[in-house]
């Protein structure tokens, strides 16, 4: 089958879910055996997220390939299980920079650069790029419709629609209905707007995705199909759903997926296998027991930026047939004294990945009550590296232990490493080198020592892949004395030099981890680590 592209655009307010929504519709047209990837554009002009600060942008997501992402690739990955990569997301800085750089080369030839043709050739090209015959593309564009950084990148999907026609191309547009409680009634009018807006760039939707909180009467669907020029049947209903996982089999219930093969030209006739969903919404619903987890952070504000994090403690859920209750816990509140009660009803304490000195020593009192408490501990990244210096100072007598992260501590158990193999090849980075795009990024092995519980959790599995993104290593010249009182580097990288996973084997269930497991979990298939730590959580919740 030759690659169909779906463009979705977003209309009215921000904040709408499209990334979920190109997601969700994702995982419908899996569900009826068709194969797709999902890519997102995004408007703005960093080159990408990842110097963006989380409590503004949420996280930075990170591909095998090493690229830092904005973080609905992690919705697309968590509902249709296809790795993303580099060539997934794009933002308009990137996009620029390759124009200008061509530019320089002298590679225009004289010409005069313009947004129409060289730009938005260079947003095709993106687009285009790196496929490898599916049978979908999805591609979500970042912002509003109406907002000026937008502009090219609607200017170049409808060039593409034109030049690959209404038979290969399909334009989608997630609106939203309001409900006004006074009148009683859901308004079609801004919507309407909207619509208008991609009109005037020359883009006719051909079906509408509408959030509402309430049911849309056939009456106004009409209206809005009669004032949008969209088929009745094209306007699509997306309701506010109880969990994230009803989506799948909520669009399927309102036709999406058949709106879709209809507009293609494609048969619709057998029924979507939607099962893995369905167990999913029944795990949701029907847990067997709840358990709670203090998550001890320093971008608690905005839980966005631990999107990722909290799917993968939900799926480690599903894996226990349990509802997992997060507490997010600013970590600077453990700098405070007698804070430690704020620990004493969870069942278990996660430190997060994360960013400079403030809060940092929080964590690392976080880790100590869960190190002398028995309670289960799960470090990741940042968590893993505080761990690591509270033992060296508290376990190992090293009391200057610290990391180069936050100046010149005596005793460097965290410092910043220069140079590191990526498969056969060097990496080099300079220390106050640029900050964006230099830091440890994407999938690297990581070899498990026999009989640890890091190997038994990954199934006696010798080698694993896990992501990464981070600037700074634990030292392995402290692996001899913290091993000497009782930690135990489980997880090496394959030249033995970096230390991935360390755990303490006297304790009920202690694992840090200097990678990013939740990045790779899924609602049907989470994650290892994320399933034993929250087994160990449960076993936890019944000893009190
Ligand atoms: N700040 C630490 C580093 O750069 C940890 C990063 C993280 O937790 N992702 O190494």
């Amino acid at each position: 089958m030759t690659t169909r592209f779906i463009f979705i655009t977003g209309g009215v307010v921000s904040s709408l879910g499209k990334g979920l929504a190109s997601a969700a519709l994702g995982a419908v047209l899996q569900a009826r055996g068709f194969t797709v990837r999902l890519r997102k554009l995004d408007p703005y002009l960093n080159i990408d997220p990842g110097t963006m600060s989380p409590t503004q942008h949420g996280e930075v997501y990170v591909t095998d390939d090493g690229a830092e992402t904005d973080l609905d690739l992690g919705h697309y990955e968590r509902f249709t299980g296809v790795s993303s990569r580099r060539s997934d997301n794009v933002t308009a800085g990137r996009i620029y920079k390759t124009v200008l750089e061509k530019e320089r080369r002298g590679d225009y030839l004289g010409g005069t650069v313009q947004v129409i043709p060289h730009v938005t050739d260079a947003i095709k090209e993106f687009i285009t790029a790196d496929l490898t015959g599916e049978d979908f593309v999805l591609i979500e564009i970042g912002g509003t419709v109406g907002d000026i950084e937008s502009l090219p990148f609607l200017e170049a999907i409808r060039q593409l629609g034109n030049e690959l026609g209404r038979e290969r191309t399909m334009f989608v547009h997630l609106t939203l209905l309001p409900y006004i409680a006074t009148a009683g009634e859901l308004k079609t009018k801004p919507t309407q707007h909207s619509v208008k807006e991609l009109l005037s760039v020359g883009i006719q939707p051909d079906l509408l995705l509408c959030r509402s909180e309430h049911a849309i009467p056939d009456t106004e669907r009409r209206k809005i199909a009669l004032f949008c020029n969209v088929h009745p049947d094209a306007v699509i209903a997306a309701y506010d759903a109880p969990s994230i996982y009803d989506v799948p089999v909520n669009y399927h219930a309102e036709g999406l997926d058949v709106q879709v093969c209809r507009h293609f030209r494609l048969s619709c006739e057998t029924e979507p296998d939607l099962s893995r969903w369905h167990t999913i919404i029944q795990r949701v619903r029907q847990p067997e027991g709840d358990v709670t987890i203090a998550v001890v952070g320093k971008y608690t504000k905005l839980l966005d930026s631990y999107k990722s994090l909290a799917e993968a403690l939900t799926h480690g859920g599903f894996g226990n047939n349990v509802r997992v209750h997060l507490q997010w816990l600013d970590s600077q509140e453990f700098e405070k004294a007698d804070s430690n009660h704020l620990l004493e009803n969870v069942n278990a304490i996660l430190v997060p990945g994360g960013f400079g000195e403030r809060g940092a020593e929080g964590k690392m009192a976080a880790a100590r009550f869960a190190r002398e408490k028995d309670v289960p501990y799960l470090g990741i990244c940042f968590g893993m590296q505080m761990a690591v210096i509270e033992a060296a100072r508290n376990l190992a007598g090293i009391p200057g232990a610290g990391s180069t992260e936050f100046g010149d501590p005596p005793a460097k158990v965290v410092g910043l490493m220069t140079e590191w193999m990526r498969g056969n090849d060097l990496e080099r980075r300079e220390a106050g080198g640029d900050l964006g795009g230099t830091m440890r990024l994407g999938a690297y092995p990581c070899i498990l020592r026999e009989g640890s519980r890091a190997r038994a959790i990954y199934g006696g599995a010798n080698t694993i892949q896990e992501r990464h993104r981070h600037r700074y290593e634990v030292n392995n010249a402290y692996i001899g004395p913290l091993e000497a009182r009782g930690l135990l580097f489980s997880g090496m990288s394959p030249d033995g030099l970096l230390p991935e996973i360390v755990e303490i084997p006297g304790h009920s269930w202690f694992v840090g981890v200097q990678f990013h497991p939740e990045l790779k979990s899924k609602p049907f298939e989470p994650h290892p680590l994320f399933t034993a730590f929250v087994g160990a959580a449960v076993e936890k919740s019944r000893l009190v």
